[in-house]
């Protein structure tokens, strides 16, 4: 007999298929037919498979031939786009790509990216995510991202901050409190940053993650009227009173202070910033407040126009003299500087042979992995494993985008 559990998977039988729950957001099936031909197969609980004809060894390499079969088919569960699960033997590097994993900009803030999807969906996303968001998705397995991590850390040789900054809501992650515990022990981490919109915290959790002393949240929130919050959110159950209760009692309970980040878009809360300083100053405990000032993205929703930053920092100016609060966070308040340049593997102009191993974010643009590194290469149609020949056309940061050779 044969006991398989998973702790991210999650098992429940549907008619004539099995429903696979990876972490909590995306799902794929997998046919009872094809299942119970491995062997006869009962559901234990919701993490555990019993196979009684097969040798554990047996039954765990039938599975998991099975389980990564299925699991090209995954899909997000907000939105039903298709998701890509990277794990350590997907042989798909972290470093590469702007939207997943590890981007290391040669800085002392280090970015992790652990899944792409968001509940909210705000006017002005700069990466147009969200629930009508229509992009391929990626998520991450914790323990290869904290070993990839790792790996680069002791590269870096110094104390860095890692910033959580996901393209999309980083708490739908069903990993991250235990991500965050596992960056919290890292010696070389000093700061544990993350953006969240808050609305997935609750008190109880806020309990749970004050116990990492590292970690500073960044909070959006664009309005004190709630109508106006939920035009920005883009969805009507948007609660923003829920959102400042989290931001008060989050300023009251963590041991660093969180960073509340409004985003000033013409037409929508030009008339909010004021509310949201006054509401903020009458905190007992007072949260960090940085205005930002939004920017037009060719990846965005785009909803208004900018603000010249001349017109921007002027008004800023004036608020904080009115308020006597500091509200323009500039590079020298978050410590940032220079740290050892990763090396690249190619440079732009290089022609290189890769493997195409996933879709990428946009359609009709696939993820090529060579030397360690994923490579965007656009206009390719997907068909994992097949080999291409490219054109290095950017490598900053190793971030790379390829062009495919005729
Ligand atoms: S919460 Fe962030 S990721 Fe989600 S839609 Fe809003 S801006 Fe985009």
């Amino acid at each position: 007999m044969a006991i398989i559990r998973y702790t991210t998977l999650s098992f429940q039988e549907i008619q004539d298929h099995l429903l696979v729950t990876l972490l909590n957001l995306f799902s794929t099936r997998i046919p009872l037919a094809e299942l119970h031909a491995i062997a006869p197969c009962h559901l234990v609980d919701a993490h555990t498979l019993r196979f009684d004809t097969l040798s554990q060894e047996k039954a765990e390499t039938k599975f998991s031939y099975l389980l990564a079969k299925y699991l090209d088919h995954l899909k997000t569960t907000l939105t039903g786009n298709k998701a890509t699960y990277i794990h350590r033997h997907s042989d798909i590097p972290l470093i590469g790509n702007v939207a997943f994993g590890i981007v290391y900009r040669d800085s002392s803030i280090v970015e992790i990216k652990t899944n792409n999807a968001c509940n909210l969906d705000c006017v002005y996303c700069s990466i147009s995510e969200g629930l009508s968001s229509t992009k391929n998705d990626f998520v991450i397995e914790k323990d290869y991202l904290v070993e990839e991590l790792q790996d680069l850390l002791e590269f870096i040789g110094e104390p860095v901050e890692v910033h959580i900054g996901v393209q999309g809501e980083p708490f739908l992650y069903a990993d991250m409190e235990n991500l965050i515990a596992d960056l919290q022990i890292m010696k070389q981490v000093h700061t544990i940053s993350i953006d969240t919109n808050g609305t997935l915290l609750s008190k109880d959790k806020i309990i749970r993650l004050a116990k990492n002393t590292k970690l500073q949240f960044n909070l959006s929130l664009d309005a004190i009227d709630e109508q106006t919050a939920k035009n920005i959110a883009g969805v009507k159950n948007y609660n923003v009173n829920h959102v400042k209760e989290i931001i008060a009692f989050a300023s009251e309970k963590m041991e660093r202070r969180p960073i509340v980040a409004p985003v000033l878009t013409l037409g929508f809360n030009e008339h909010e910033i004021e509310n949201i300083i006054q509401w903020v100053t009458t905190l007992k405990k007072q949260p960090i407040v940085g205005i930002q000032n939004f920017l037009r993205y060719k990846t965005g929703r785009n909803p208004a126009k900018e603000i010249t930053w001349d017109k921007f920092y002027a008004l800023i100016a004036t608020l904080e003299k009115r308020y006597n609060i500091k509200l323009r966070l500039q590079k020298e308040d978050f410590n940032i500087h220079d740290t050892k340049p990763l090396p690249k593997p190619f440079v732009i102009g290089d022609r290189i042979t890769a493997t195409i191993m996933a879709v990428d974010r946009f359609p009709k643009s696939v993820l090529a992995v060579a030397d360690n590194r994923t490579i965007s290469v656009p206009g390719v149609e997907f068909k994992k494993g097949k080999q291409i020949s490219i054109e290095i056309l950017r490598d900053k940061h190793n971030i790379f985008v390829g062009k495919l050779l005729k």
